[in-house]
């Protein structure tokens, strides 16, 4: 598996992209800096069949119309952070002002062509991750897991080295959140790579060890 980190727009949000050897596969999350995710899609000569976004947070769905077009690639999301998604106008104006929300003219805003869901299979060339359900930070919030070895989870914003996602915003729940951690994060390995939606990277057993929640 290659895996290449993009730190894009005003929050650093990491933008993946994930492929196997051959170099087919997805760009997870293209929340922000389109052009660059572009440059380095050609670079790594990595031929996308899919966006696939964790949540519908705003820095990490801005740029995935736009690149689902010039690519003509499905958008994949869980159906229960469509609200989110449809609603980008919306949160651009809550977040980055009514200016922003202004100059973004998605051409068009790209309705996703799959609805994930817990256990299905998303192909990364001749790779696959398998869907986890990770709800807490928004509704539909999703892992993608990799049977690499180690295993890596790309984890949204779920939980980060040192931290977890906050809960305070539309549809967040703090003790759906730590269900969805206990529960579905913390039973994989514990040399399991969590590559997180900010940040660095960690694995399941350094934050399984300091967990203060
Ligand atoms: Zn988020
Ligand atoms: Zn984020």
């Amino acid at each position: 598996m290659k895996l290449h980190r993009i730190p894009v727009g005003p929050f650093a949000t990491n933008c993946l992209l994930v492929g196997d050897e051959g170099g087919q596969g997805v760009v997870v999350d293209p929340g922000g800096d389109g052009e660059v995710i572009a440059d380095r899609v050609a670079a790594f000569r990595l031929q996308p069949t899919l966006i696939v976004l964790t949540h519908g947070h705003l820095d990490h769905c801005l740029e995935a119309s736009a690149l689902a077009s010039r690519y003509g690639v499905p958008v994949a999301i869980h159906p229960a952070d469509l609200p989110l998604y449809r609603n980008l106008p919306r949160q651009i104006a809550a977040l980055l002002g009514p200016a922003a929300a202004e100059a973004f003219r998605p051409d068009p805003l790209v309705e996703p062509g799959w609805l994930l869901n817990e256990g299905d299979r998303v192909p990364i060339g001749a790779l696959e991750a398998e869907v986890l359900h990770l709800p807490g930070h928004t509704p539909g919030g999703i892992g993608l897991l990799i049977r690499t070895e180690p295993p890596t989870l790309i984890c949204g914003d779920t939980i980060f080295r040192d931290g977890i996602g906050r809960t305070d915003l539309w549809g967040g729940d703090h003790e759906t959140l730590i269900a969805s951690i206990r529960n579905k994060v913390f039973t994989l390995p514990d040399d399991t790579r969590l590559v997180c939606g900010h940040g660095a990277e960690t694995t399941v057993g350094r934050e399984k060890a300091f967990f203060p929640y």
